[in-house]
């Protein structure tokens, strides 16, 4: 009997990184995590952490890729706990668009690789990247069920009115521009644990989850089902984000292009590593440093600070139309989970309006994640419950990938 029971390998390829965790899908126990960074440069290396170690451990992988990231973490790193590499039954992979093909975690054949490959126009820094980690694992891991889960997939229960633009249908039909989210595994795992926490079936229930991080995204879940979703055709769309902008008039594009003698490409690169946080702030595409500097009373990280939360609260605002009534509001991501401050000020502008009564002492305890399942931070008398909850990809990955699994 192996003591680690079974587990699930989770890899998330970014363009230059591989995160990777293997843990227990039944409770989300972690038993190793780690990072490979800058793959494919002089400098690429890759730490990782085995459950109950105090201190990451670290190693230079000059032009490592993908492909070497994962031999070394089965050479190298579970070379030194043989069980554990035993007990890794299936492996998760996190894609971050899967088109409008895909709405279910899926097992990977040569098929599904094909189609990553197709919607790569729409991902087209993630999509090669997550071909790369797919392609790699099966190598290192033959064995066991490869499965992959898609960013895209919970948006797929959008109806037309939702995620049509309302340009010639040629555009939609022959290019399939249309709008897909991202982030559905998180608005997923939120909303069920909202549910979970409110004591009734996600069916039962009608909730905006909030998943706040670098990137942000905003989503209306009606019975469970995703019905509206603030990122668009790519993550560039909806609120303001760490370095992306969010909802803007396209007209801007035209008027950079043709005053500012900017090109298309250049214009993607401005809307989305230039703009966001790190423009409005001048400081950083990090909230941590922007909620100083508004405490100290910045004007520019102000306005960053009041941006982010009236577009946050605009959008919220919105969802009240596709939900009919909202039983709750879930805030998550690094943003959501643990700035106070972005709550309360988006709260308080949904106060009025909506019946929105945060509780200050629960927001303020509302914290980080070590051990913290999150929890309500409004006041009884709220007309929705506010949660904070901590969210939980890999683990939505992991349960997923364990389906698979032939017994
Ligand atoms: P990613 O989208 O890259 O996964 P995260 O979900 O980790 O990002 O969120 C990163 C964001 O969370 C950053 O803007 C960071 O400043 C913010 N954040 C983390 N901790 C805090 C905090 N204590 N207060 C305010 N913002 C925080």
């Amino acid at each position: 009997m192996n003591k680690y029971g079974e587990t699930a390998l989770v890899i998330n390829c970014g363009s230059s990184s591989v995160k990777f965790a293997i843990l227990d899908p039944k409770d989300g126990r972690i038993y190793l995590n780690g990072l490979a960074e800058a793959m494919g440069l002089p400098e690429a290396r890759i730490s990782w952490k085995f459950e109950g170690d105090k201190e990451k451990q670290k190693m230079a992988i000059p032009g490592g890729d993908h492909a070497k990231a994962l031999d070394f973490l089965v050479k190298n790193i579970l070379s030194k706990d043989k069980e554990l590499l035993d007990s890794i039954v299936a492996c998760g992979h996190r894609i971050v668009q899967g088109g409008d093909i895909y709405s279910e975690p899926t097992l990977v054949n040569d098929e599904v690789e094909a189609n990553i490959a197709k919607v790569i126009p729409f991902a087209p820094l993630h999509n090669p990247a997550h071909l790369q980690g797919i392609r790699a694992a099966r190598k290192s891991f033959p064995n066991i069920p490869h499965v992959v889960v898609f960013d895209t997939a919970f948006h797929q229960t959008m109806p037309p009115k939702a995620y049509r633009y309302a340009i010639p249908e040629e555009y939609y039909t022959d290019l399939h521009l249309r709008k897909y989210g991202a982030h559905g595994t998180s608005h997923m795992y939120i909303s069920q644990e909202a549910a979970r926490m409110m004591g009734k079936k996600p069916e039962e229930v009608n909730l905006i989850t909030c998943h706040l991080g670098n990137g942000a995204s905003v989503s209306a879940v009606k019975g469970g089902k995703c019905v509206d979703t603030s990122m668009g055709l790519t993550p560039l769309d909806g609120l303001v984000m760490g370095t992306r902008c969010g909802s803007i008039d396209a007209s801007v594009v035209f008027f950079l292009c043709e005053r500012a003698h900017k090109t298309p490409k250049e214009v993607e690169e401005i809307f989305n590593h230039k703009s966001g946080l790190l423009a409005l702030s001048g400081v950083s595409s990090d909230m941590r440093p922007i909620c100083e500097g508004y405490d100290k009373g910045d004007e520019k990280c102000k306005l960053a600070m009041d941006m982010f939360c009236y577009r946050l609260a605009r959008f919220i605002a919105s969802y009240y139309v596709p939900l009919g009534h909202v039983d709750g509001i879930v805030f998550a991501g690094g943003i959501g989970e643990n700035s106070w401050e972005v709550r309360k000020l988006t709260c308080e502008l949904l106060k009025e309006p909506f019946g929105i009564e945060l509780d200050d002492d629960l927001n303020l305890k509302a914290l980080g994640r070590l051990g913290y399942e999150g929890g309500v931070i409004s006041k009884p008398s709220s007309k929705a419950k506010l949660f904070m909850i901590p969210t939980n990809e890999e683990l939505v990955i992991a349960r997923s990938a364990m389906k698979f699994v032939r017994r």
